[in-house]
């Protein structure tokens, strides 16, 4: 048994209870978070793994952690006085998955892009203590510059979420680097090449490893 692993955000916005992480021993590695009992794992179901890539859009630039409830930084948080919107939670200030996706244009790359709007700039998730980063796709951003979505492969390709090994991925990257400091970030193709030895997943690149290598054997 344990406590339960939550992800946040520095900006102190969003607070997201993903259950118990779970470990083949005590102490080891985090292999999956346990979620809600009776419900598919994350990377199954369409209504988590849809909020996860909005999430990751919604907070580029921003430092995200997955940790304990008692982790000193998300206490800080908690004790600051301006509580986190619970994402998946049902309390007064809390967040439903479905009211936050209201809205949300996630199929909408191919058109969006075709209307004007700017898909230009690379995505990836880095972890700021281990060399590794999962390519993202490219960003989709409002006229204002926002960022609304990622999206991999072809215009045309389903949204990422529904992309199994990349969504996969996401949800494993989460698992690897529990209590790490991650970031997403943006930037134009090329501009900055990930430092030496950093392993890039997925994206194509030669030299990175591929989403189906990363994902095997994964059961979150
Ligand atoms: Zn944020
Ligand atoms: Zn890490």
């Amino acid at each position: 048994m344990g406590a339960s692993a939550f992800l946040f955000c520095s900006c102190n916005r969003i607070c997201w209870g993903l259950g118990k992480p779970l470990s083949e021993q005590p102490g080891g590695t985090v292999i999956r978070y346990a979620g809600d009992p009776g419900q598919p794992v994350f990377s199954q179901s369409r209504l988590h793994s849809s909020a996860l890539w909005k999430l990751l859009a919604d907070h580029v630039g921003h430092q995200l952690r997955v940790a304990h409830d008692w982790d000193p930084e998300l206490h800080g948080q908690m004790e600051s006085g301006v509580l986190p919107a619970m994402l998946d939670a049902d309390g007064e200030l809390d967040v439903p998955l479905p009211a936050y996706l209201a809205g949300w244009p996630e199929d909408g790359f191919a058109n969006l892009l075709s209307a004007g709007f700017d898909g230009t700039d690379e995505g990836f998730l880095t972890c700021e203590r281990c060399p590794e980063r999962l390519a993202l796709g490219r960003v989709l951003r409002d006229r204002a510059g926002a960022p609304l979505l990622f999206h991999a492969g072809d215009p045309g390709e389903v949204a990422n979420s529904r992309q199994p090994e990349l969504n996969a991925a996401a949800w494993r990257f989460l698992t690897v680097h529990f209590q790490h400091p991650l970031r997403v970030v943006a930037y134009p193709p090329g501009e900055r090449a990930p430092a030496d030895g950093c392993v890039t997943v997925g994206g194509g690149r030669s030299g990175g490893m591929s989403l189906a290598a990363y994902v095997r054997g994964f059961t979150g």
